[in-house]
């Protein structure tokens, strides 16, 4: 067994008895292939989101696996823009279940899902859910911008943070300079009511149009005062912490289920 190796397809079938064994946090990356804007490639949200993973699970000295990440999500709204791939949800999460479900199925009692497309989340959550009732490990989802948003408030020069922005700008220009083009990183503001926001920005009520409606860019937020210092700065924060919540996850007790029922239910029942 080899502990230093942190990508779960690179490891044999014996390997892989000694990684059941230590029972790391299997970790599932959920990407897109997305326009993000003139300046910035589909793959944005899955690069950004598994170069995040891969570090953790670098630093993580065993205690992390990393899946191979899953590159398509949820994004009829995006697909007026050249190159954006739209798996519907139902198939989404079909198909992550049966990813966690088989890492279940081989002993592995802790599941993470790290999210890197806003649309995923709640389809993550739905995954998270139901791998958790439906086998005997825990699997639990969080969306990685989460994880920095606290300290990239601290030092952010724009006020929307939601696509192609600032935050995903300034990630990509720390992990992949070369790939960006800042010549041509703009700013869109979305259309907004006193309950109604084209983007779900509020808190009142969801609405999310198809984008071609509302912008001419692609972008949402405003990426021309992205720099690669800021990358640094979320890049680092959002490996820390999600170091911290792998740690966390991986100490979780999974504790018995107890009956309540006075008589037997029909346990054979499945939904
Ligand atoms: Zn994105």
């Amino acid at each position: 067994m080899d502990a230093a190796e942190y990508r779960y397809n690179r490891l044999t079938w014996p390997e892989m008895n000694g990684a059941i064994a230590r029972q790391p946090v299997v970790l599932l990356p959920t990407g897109s292939t997305e326009q993000h804007g003139r300046h910035l490639p589909l793959d944005t949200d899955l690069f950004l989101g598994e170069s995040v993973c891969l570090e953790v699970g670098k630093r993580a000295g065993g205690g992390v696996l990393v899946l191979p990440a899953i590159p398509y999500g949820l994004n009829l709204h995006h697909i007026d823009f050249p190159g954006t791939i739209h798996v519907e949800p139902e198939v989404f999460i079909a198909f992550c279940l049966n990813v966690t479900k088989s890492v279940a199925y081989h002993g592995f009692e802790k599941i993470l899902l790290v999210n890197s497309h806003g649309s995923n989340a709640p389809l993550d959550d739905i995954i998270a859910r139901r791998t958790t009732l439906e086998t005997g490990s825990l699997c639990a989802a969080c969306h990685y911008p989460n994880l920095a948003i606290e300290e990239f408030r601290t030092f952010k020069d724009t006020e929307t943070v939601a696509h192609a922005d600032e935050f995903e700008t300034s990630l990509y220009l720390h992990l992949a300079p070369e790939r960006v083009q800042m010549e041509l990183a703009a700013a869109t503001e979305d259309v907004m009511g006193a309950y109604l926001s084209s983007d779900s920005t509020t808190p009142y009520a969801r609405f999310n149009d198809y984008w071609s409606r509302w912008t001419d860019n692609g972008v949402h937020g405003d990426a021309r005062t992205a720099t690669a210092e800021k990358g640094r700065r979320i890049f680092e924060t959002t490996v820390t912490r999600l170091l911290e919540l792998c740690s966390e996850w991986r100490a979780w007790p999974v504790a018995e289920r107890r009956d309540f029922h006075e008589r037997p239910p029909q346990a054979g029942i499945r939904w």
